[in-house]
């Protein structure tokens, strides 16, 4: 049997009974390499590729072999890593989320781009993403809602899309609706001036998953906070799973009733937050793979080190590096790199020894005290100051700020400044001392 002959067949077959998105940007990507002894083996760009395939369209796969050839065949798959540039460009793009009208079963279909594999777990994220897996687990029952919050770019959409996808893997015929608060508001002002309440109330209240996004959005929008409350009812009541994310704690969202909040806080709230250096590193790692590039662990750490909140924004610089490489033919050596990154950093008019010599002064104290290891209780803020101001005023990074600062590890340098960052926000004590010490510097 002609296994490519085999495989269009079995393509043809399944492309009407899923979502033309899905038939394009999962099942399409794979090509059949050989067909022996019972199992056909089919080529993919890569392991999350074969995941993807296997977990969601497996069973569909085998079932329709059988019916083809009246023959038990097994699949296999292989990673030809060369197929990710040429196809993942059909991938379904930006929309986060499809609704394929499908008669005579309405299916739902999120992007399958964000997914709980490929979200990269570090300890700015893992007890949000534990509580996903187990939402994933246990949906409607112990964790409603879940509410995600966090600043921007740190994966909330990300993970909270990643839910409603497992839990549409593990069955295809649960309705899972991705909206905003905005799209929500759109949505319920479209619905009364089109006198079409009723549609509205059965798209929102029928699912059995709403992911809603940025409820921030839902500040000074009086009737539309009152709709969402009914919603919000309505499907908690027969245990719907509510998913929530919010740019800041649901206490910090101003103009939102307080009934409502107190349901945004009714279930369980997890903070995403800034991830920190090691799991910036894994993430960029990942978006190589996906993407079929290859740079060395080296230029990564340098990429990571140079953006410390904002993961979109880190993507964005990994795929501006990369095609400034490709464009002018360079070696992703961390010389050419550190030149990219270095254009965009605004040079100051003090340089780090100065830094060192002026928190001395202010806290009377020696360079031999700031640097060396002594772990007195009065040198800990100095030097975290320090380490704010090398890696904030100074760009440098936070392994060079550790060297600088007597050979620490990065990992202390980056929790000194973050707990700088924190304080300067909180503590006026704080907040007067870094304004005097920047006073000094400039002069
Ligand atoms: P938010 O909703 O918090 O603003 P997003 O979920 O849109 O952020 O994430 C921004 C980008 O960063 C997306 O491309 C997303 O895939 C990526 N991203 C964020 N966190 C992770 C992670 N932990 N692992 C992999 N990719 C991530
Ligand atoms: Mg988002």
């Amino acid at each position: 049997m002609d296994p490519n002959k085999i495989w269009s067949e079995v393509l043809n077959e399944i492309k009407p009974k899923v979502s033309p998105v899905n038939f394009k940007g999962w099942l399409s990507q794979a090509d059949a390499i050989s067909l022996q002894d019972n199992k056909l083996t089919l080529s993919v760009g890569s392991a999350f590729f074969e995941n993807q395939l296997r977990a969601r369209y497996l069973n569909l796969i085998l079932e329709t072999l059988k019916k083809i050839t009246d023959q038990d065949i097994s699949v296999d798959f292989k990673i030809d890593p060369s197929k990710l540039s040429k196809k993942t460009k059909d991938l379904p793009s930006e929309d986060f989320f499809e609704f394929s009208s499908q008669p005579p079963n309405l299916s739902y279909s999120l992007n399958p781009k964000y997914t709980l594999e490929n979200f990269v777990v570090g300890l700015s994220n893992n007890v949000a993403f534990a509580a996903a897996q187990a939402i994933v687990q246990n949906p409607g029952t112990s964790y409603n809602p879940l509410l995600l919050y966090g600043g921007t770019g740190v994966g909330k959409t990300h993970l909270m899309l990643g839910i409603g996808n497992a839990l549409l893997n593990k069955n295809p015929a649960m309705k899972v609706k991705y909206s905003s608060s905005e799209q929500f508001t759109n949505d319920y002002v479209a619905a009364i001036k089109e006198h079409k309440m009723e549609d509205f109330r059965n798209r929102y209240r029928s699912v059995d998953i709403l992911l809603l996004d940025d409820i921030q959005f839902f500040s000074g929008r009086e009737g539309t906070q009152e709709e969402f409350f009914h919603t919000f009812n309505a499907l908690q009541g027969k245990n719907s799973q509510i998913i929530l994310t919010s740019d800041r704690a649901p206490g910090e969202i101003v103009k939102v009733e307080d009934r409502l909040k107190s349901r945004f806080q009714g279930g369980l709230m997890v903070d995403i937050q800034t991830p920190d250096f090691d799991t910036r590193v894994a993430i960029l790692k990942a978006k190589c793979q996906e993407k079929g590039e290859n740079l060395p662990e080296d230029a990564l750490k340098l990429i990571a080190s140079s953006l410390d909140t904002n993961i979109r924004e880190l993507e964005g610089r990994l795929i501006q590096i990369i095609q400034k490489l490709k464009a002018n033919n360079l070696e992703a050596s961390i010389e050419n790199i550190s030149s990219f990154i270095q254009t965009s950093v605004v040079p100051a008019n003090f340089d780090y020894k100065k830094v060192i010599s002026v928190v001395c002064n202010y806290f009377n104290m020696t360079q031999k005290d700031l640097t060396g290891p002594n772990r007195q209780k009065e040198l800990v803020l100095p030097r975290h100051l320090t380490m704010f101001l090398l890696c904030e005023e100074l760009n440098f990074t936070v392994q060079k700020a550790g060297q600088i600062l007597g050979g620490r590890d990065h990992t202390t340098v980056m929790h000194g400044r973050d707990r700088i960052k924190r304080l300067m926000n909180t503590d006026r004590d704080v907040q007067k001392t870094l304004i005097e010490i920047k006073q000094r510097l400039l002069q």
